[in-house]
Formats: structure tokens, C-alpha cells, sequence
């Protein structure tokens, strides 16, 4: 072994920047071993936690009941009683030394379907998964909680500045991205993260804590794998989606919901109407008719949309039974809808009893939701399936300007493709978008698809939806959403025609 002394004397030997570069070397070393010393700490005491939770279950409520209130069973991972009061702490504090924490929380955008389609215990594995690498990854965090079904919670409190929060957050989203296989089952999962800071947006844990997740849900609108800080407008936003919650509830209470009807017609040889499409719409008392697109976002985010959903499609069947043969009936239904575990049973209800023939009855799916299907692929798949078995046929809703893989347009082999509003309004301005449309179209014929132009408002965008190979199309120019009486009249006039 080399000693000590002969070191120094080596040392002494080496040109100046040889000898810097050493220094450096060394420092980079000492604190990659102290991130590693934190790692194992943060991991010692996440292990001793979970460890504690499991000995005071394994020996019962006797023991003590209350410590057991305060861990998650699945993870061994403080709940959200225990977070918010550990929060308290950390709140009192920073507050004394005035050194910045944050506290981030995680939306965990799948585990909710892992829940419905694999069940819970795997369900459980999977949190417990997401729990450990939560742990080892936030080497700064004085506490990883789980929150929620689909939320976990960190206390940041070694920053240095705000700019380490948005680091920490990337690797947070990343660790949660990273493959995961449980059983048999090979899993992606994705994170959107919310902050709020300590003690900029507050010092009451609760109210940090709603910040945060208004924060999270803000992200998770334009998308997933995002992280947002919290601010004053987003705050209002979920103010507004508190108040249009309760009012959504009332609103069903009070029946003020209603369907009205745009028919899909064949744009070449008298423009047909060979469909109509229901449109959820809200009868509210003081505003009005009031769109779908204004609020089915909140409904589905709180569940409402299967009552509702549930309620359109058979008002739709009913009204649409009215209508002559040759009219199919589209009702949207949105992901919650499509992987709720009645829909089958619904749809049988609803034919059966208003006596629709199933073969005029088509689903849309946006792309969207059926990509967000992607790690349950074949439970989608089994679903469509199920439906087809029935007669049903999907229409595969504003495609074009998702991330839908061309691979999953193949496999859910949907009878109909409908491309986005927003690629057949730049359809005639732009060259580049026809060719995609063209392109989209041609792959989804090849598919044994029939291509739809969405939102068609003028002649111009008509005929180059046309030339872009789209044989049917719906939009504003072809005729607006109408009243199922309205509609009724319209396709008794000019069943051949356009409603417009
Ligand atoms: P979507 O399925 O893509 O429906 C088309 C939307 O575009 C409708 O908005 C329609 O009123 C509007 N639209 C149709 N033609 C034109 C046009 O030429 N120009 C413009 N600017 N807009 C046009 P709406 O009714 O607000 O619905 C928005 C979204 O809400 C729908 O998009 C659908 O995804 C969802 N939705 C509507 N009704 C239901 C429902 O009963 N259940 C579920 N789950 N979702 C629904
Ligand atoms: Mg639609």
C-alpha cells in the first residue's frame, strides 16, 4: 500500500494544473458520496417508516391505532393526514430560518387504469413501485408521502434556489417514466407534477398543499410528463372548477342537461346526411345553452361524466330510433366512460330498450383517450372488440393532431377516422396540411377506414377536404347542432340532403 508520505511527495512532483485537475476530481468525488450518504438516508428512513406501518398492522389496531392512521398500507409511505402534518413542521421551520422549501406534488396520470384493469393488488405493487423511486430520487426531500389513490407529495428542503425545484421535478418525472414490469405486465407510467413554494404561495400545509395540486391539474390540461409552479391565476381557475363542479351536480339534479344533434353527411352526390352525432349540452337557468367543450373536461376529471354519459347515450338511442334507417347515431364517449366496467351493459340497455339497431350505432373515441389506453393496449382492444360483437362500430374522433401511434390506428381497425377541426380549417391555406390529411387519409382507407373532415365552416374547406380525400364530412356548413325535434323536422324535409 502506498503511503502517506510517498503521496505528498508524488503530489509535490505534479505540474500546477495537473494537480488542479485532481482537486476538482476529488471534490466531484466527495460530493458524489455525499449525495449517495443522503440517498441511503432518505432510503433508511423511507425502509424504517414502511417497516414501522407494516409491525403496527401485522399486530393490529391494539398497538397503535393511531400510527397505523398515519401510513399508507400499499406503499408503508406517510398518508396525507401525516404529510400535512409533518408539513406543519417543516412550514414552522423554514419560517424561523427563512431558508426556501417546496412542496410538490405528483399525479400519477395512469395508475387509476392499472386499478380497473389489473386490479388492486397490482395495483398496490405498482404505487409501491412509484414509492421507492420517489425515494431514491429525491435525495433532497425531507418526506415522500402518499396522498392520494394516484398522488404522492414531497417536501423539498435542501434548495438552493428556486431553479433546483424544476431540476428535482424533471427527475421526478423521469424515475416515474422509466419501465416497470409487475407480474407478468410490462407498465409505463407517467407523472405530472405540481409546486407550490414555501413560503411564497403559503404557510398553511392545506392550503400548499390544494395549491400545489390546482398546480398539477393545470399541467396535466396541456398534457402529462409537465411540471407547473403554482401562481394567482391558476388558482382562480380552480376556483372556477369548484364552483362548476357543485353546479354540474346541481345540474343533474335538476335534469337541466340535454342532446342536441350535428349530422355527418357524403360530401359528393347531394350531400346525404348518413349520421348525426349527440352533443351533450347544459340548459343552464341564467346563461343559456351552454357546449359541451365548456365543461365536459371538469365532468369527466370528477366523474360526473358517467352519470351524464350514461344518460345521453340513451336519450340519443331513443331519439334516433325515431329517425329513418339510414341514419346512424355517433355518441361520443369520453376515457372514464370507455373503461368504466358497465359500458357493455349500458349500451345493451340502452338499444334493447329504444330499440336502435346496433349497426346504427357508432362510438367516438378521441385519439387522445384511446392513446392514453396504450400500456392496456389489449383490454382497449377487447373492448372495441366486445362492442363490434354487438354490431357497434367506432369512430376514431379528432385524429391528426394527437400523438395517437400510427401502430394503434392499424390495431383498433375503427370503421370510421375523423380528422381534427384544427388540420380542415389550415386544409386550404396550407400545403403542407393537405398533404397530411391526404396521408392520413390514405392510411386510414388502407385500414378499411372511411375518413371524416371535422368542422367544415365553409365551401373552400369543403372542397379541399374533397381533393384531400375525405368522403364525409360535419361542420357548421353542413349544419349546425340542432334539437332532437329541430332534427327531426330537418330529416323529414331533406332526407337526402345537407341539414344546413
Ligand atoms: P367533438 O366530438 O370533436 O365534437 C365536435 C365539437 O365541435 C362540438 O363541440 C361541436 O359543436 C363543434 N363543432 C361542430 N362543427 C363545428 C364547426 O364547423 N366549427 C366549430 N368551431 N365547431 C364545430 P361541443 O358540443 O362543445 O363538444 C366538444 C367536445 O365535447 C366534443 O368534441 C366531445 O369530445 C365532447 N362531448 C360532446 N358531447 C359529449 C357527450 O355526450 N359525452 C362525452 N363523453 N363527450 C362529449
Ligand atoms: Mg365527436
Amino acid at each position: 500500500m502506498t503511503s502517506p508520505a510517498t503521496i505528498t511527495d508524488d503530489l509535490r512532483r505534479l505540474p500546477l494544473p495537473e494537480l488542479e485537475r485532481r482537486l476538482r476530481d476529488l471534490d466531484e468525488h466527495t460530493r458524489e458520496l455525499e449525495r449517495e450518504l443522503e440517498q441511503q438516508r432518505s432510503e433508511l428512513a423511507w425502509s424504517n417508516d414502511r417497516l414501522v406501518a407494516e409491525v403496527y398492522q401485522h399486530h393490529g389496531l391494539s398497538v397503535d391505532a393511531e400510527r397505523v392512521r398515519n401510513f399508507d398500507a400499499a406503499t408503508g409511505l406517510p398518508n396525507r393526514t401525516s404529510f400535512v402534518h409533518r408539513v406543519e413542521q417543516v412550514v414552522a421551520e423554514r419560517t424561523q430560518s427563512g431558508e426556501p422549501a417546496a412542496l410538490v406534488v405528483l399525479g400519477i396520470d395512469r395508475l387509476a387504469s392499472v386499478r380497473d384493469s389489473l386490479g388492486f393488488a397490482l395495483a398496490d405493487q405498482v404505487a409501491q413501485r412509484i414509492g421507492e423511486r420517489l425515494v431514491h430520487a429525491a435525495q433532497g426531500s425531507v418526506l415522500v408521502a402518499r396522498i392520494g389513490d394516484d398522488e404522492f407529495a414531497l417536501v423539498l428542503s435542501t434548495l438552493r434556489a428556486t431553479r433546483d425545484v424544476a431540476a428535482v421535478a424533471r427527475r421526478l418525472i423521469e424515475v416515474v417514466d422509466g419501465p416497470m414490469r409487475v407480474g407478468e405486465i410490462d407498465l409505463r407510467l407517467m407523472a405530472t407534477i405540481g409546486v407550490a413554494l414555501i413560503p411564497e404561495d403559503g404557510t398553511q400545509p392545506e392550503m400548499l398543499l390544494a395549491r400545489a395540486q390546482a398546480a398539477m391539474r393545470f399541467a396535466r390540461e396541456n398534457g402529462t410528463r409537465l411540471y407547473q409552479f403554482y401562481s394567482a391565476s391558476i388558482g382562480q381557475n380552480g376556483a372556477r372548477r369548484l364552483r362548476l363542479e357543485s353546479e354540474l351536480r346541481g345540474a343533474i339534479d335538476r335534469g337541466e342537461f340535454t342532446v342536441h344533434y350535428q349530422s355527418r353527411c357524403k360530401l359528393r352526390g347531394g350531400r346525404r346526411v348518413v349520421g348525426v352525432e349527440a352533443l351533450l349540452r347544459w340548459d343552464h337557468p341564467e346563461r343559456g345553452l351552454i357546449s359541451a367543450g365548456e365543461f365536459i373536461d371538469v365532468a369527466e376529471e370528477t366523474g360526473l361524466i358517467t352519470p351524464i354519459g350514461e344518460a345521453v347515450l340513451r336519450k340519443a338511442c331513443f331519439d334516433a330510433a325515431r329517425w329513418p334507417k339510414s341514419v346512424g347515431l355517433s355518441v361520443n364517449l369520453s376515457t372514464r366512460e370507455f373503461r368504466g366496467a358497465r359500458l357493455e351493459s349500458i349500451v345493451d340497455r340502452a338499444l334493447g330498450d329504444s330499440g336502435l339497431q346496433p349497426s346504427r350505432f357508432l362510438v367516438e373515441l378521441t385519439e387522445e383517450s384511446l392513446q392514453r389506453e396504450v400500456d392496456h393496449t389489449d383490454s382497449a382492444l377487447a373492448r372495441l372488440t366486445a362492442l363490434r360483437e354487438r354490431g357497434v362500430r367506432v369512430v376514431l374522433d379528432n385524429f391528426g393532431t394527437g400523438s395517437c401511434s400510427l401502430d394503434l390506428l392499424r390495431r383498433c381497425r375503427a370503421e370510421y377516422v375523423k380528422i381534427s377541426s384544427q388540420l380542415i380549417r389550415a386544409l386550404g391555406a396550407d400545403a403542407d396540411v393537405f398533404v397530411i390529411v391526404r396521408t392520413i387519409g390514405a392510411l386510414a382507407r388502407h385500414f378499411g377506414a372511411a375518413v371524416i373532415a371535422e368542422g367544415i365552416e365553409d365551401s373552400g374547406q369543403l372542397s379541399a377536404a374533397l381533393q384531400a380525400g375525405c368522403s364525409e364530412g360535419q361542420g357548421f356548413y353542413l349544419g349546425r347542432p340542432v334539437t332532437a325535434e329541430q332534427m327531426s323536422a330537418l330529416l323529414r324535409a331533406r332526407p337526402a340532403r345537407s341539414t344546413a
